[in-house]
């Protein structure tokens, strides 16, 4: 199988798988306990915050285990949103935010929390003139992701962090799908929380963290002692074993960024020839180095990726979180792509384990599977 969907996960990497097997087999103890077998778990939970917290630029105390981003995303928004000093109860979220993160958007909106949407423009990147008539005196907090998980549009985060600011409220930025694909150091980021996942950065599934800057008041939403009292529950030790080992294993991120755009750029730029149908949403915009969103003219999603099934090729339609529905993508339609051509998106994304022939086979075998296809919806019978 060639893996084209390295936004939905990423495959463990070897040492990941390694570290997790002998952490739970050789350091099951519970990291509160007292006695010896606790005290071991609890070095090596240490040890662990230690690694993660050097590779991601923060202190070891910064660091909150979650169950992954989705959850850092909900403790970053409930937990600096309850924090917040009153007067301050309005939370501005972006309108091209993950499923999950719009999810809580509408919950917190249903309690009777004030919630805006920042626009975006047609190309996918944020409406900087939409932010700043929206963060004002009585914004809580901003809550923005890094890149988009279906177009790859990069935000300008550092803008809209001194717009937040500014205004005196707090900036979350979910990392999710820009950490382990691009540098990042918290310390120089100046954001007050920011959410990541391991599975995203060829680690395991199911553990996540929340960076929150230090003297940054956050208010647990999971009670319990564990992480400093942010966050309760017994630390999942093999799995935050297995986060360490794949941000150690990273190696050059920005040698691997332009290794994987120039993939991605070959890929692209075959499609297109081949097909002049093809169109790349976001072309024109900064974008992550391996995530391509296009449609083949008209194709139904489901038939471009039937296709690509049967040439052994994972894909997506868009986010895997909204897969197996028939609404279109939430990102084109914020973007005011039309519904057909929204309905016709394929996420084609790229990582560390995409080679040249992988890229090679698709371009060689894809064209001539949906050229018949398009020519086809070009000239019914
Ligand atoms: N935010 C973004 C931008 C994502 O892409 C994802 C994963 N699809 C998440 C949050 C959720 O991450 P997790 O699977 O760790 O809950």
């Amino acid at each position: 199988m060639i893996y084209l969907d390295h936004n939905a996960t990423t495959p463990p990497a070897p040492a990941v798988a390694q570290a997790m097997l002998s952490t739970l087999t050789d350091v099951w103890g519970n990291a509160s306990s007292q006695h010896p077998v606790g005290q071991q778990a609890k070095g090596a939970l240490a040890a662990a915050r230690a690694t993660i917290a050097r590779a991601l630029g923060c202190k070891p105390a910064e660091l909150v285990f979650t169950s992954g981003a989705t959850e850092a995303n909900h403790l970053a928004v409930c937990g600096l949103h309850a924090a917040s000093p009153e007067g301050r109860r309005r939370v501005v979220f972006s309108a091209v935010e993950h499923a999950a993160q719009l999810k809580l958007a509408r919950a917190l909106a249903a309690r009777g929390v004030p919630v805006d949407y920042i626009a975006v423009r047609p190309d996918g990147t944020l409406d900087l003139d939409s932010a700043a008539a929206l963060i004002g005196a009585d914004v809580a907090l901003v809550s923005l992701m890094a890149a988009n998980n279906e177009t790859g549009v990069l935000m300008p985060v550092v803008a809209v962090r001194d717009l937040a600011h500014e205004a005196g409220a707090r900036i979350h930025v979910d990392a999710t799908q820009w950490i382990g694909k691009l540098p990042f150091d918290f310390a120089q980021s100046g954001i007050d929380a920011v959410s990541l996942s391991a599975h995203k950065l060829r680690g395991p599934k199911g553990i996540g963290a929340l960076l929150v800057r230090q003297g940054v008041t956050l208010v647990p939403q999971v009670q319990g002692s564990q992480e400093r009292h942010r966050r309760g529950g017994t630390e999942n030790l093999p799995a935050i074993a297995g986060f360490a080992a794949a941000l150690e294993g990273l190696g050059d991120v920005a040698s691997e960024a332009a290794r994987v755009a120039a993939l991605r750029d070959t890929l692209e730029q075959g499609l297109r020839r081949a097909l002049p149908a093809v169109q790349v949403f976001s072309a024109q915009a900064s974008r992550l180095p391996g995530t391509s969103y296009l449609r083949f003219g008209g194709l139904p999603a489901e038939l471009v990726l039937q296709r690509l099934e049967r040439l052994g090729v994972a894909a997506s339609s868009g986010s895997a979180c909204a897969s197996g529905a028939s609404d279109p993508s939430h990102v084109l339609m914020a973007m005011g792509v039309p519904r057909d051509a929204a309905l016709a998106a394929v996420r084609l994304s790229l990582g560390e384990t995409t080679t040249a022939q992988d890229i090679e086979y698709v371009l060689a075998h894809l064209p001539p599977l949906l050229r018949p296809l398009l020519e086809e919806a070009a000239h019914p019978a």
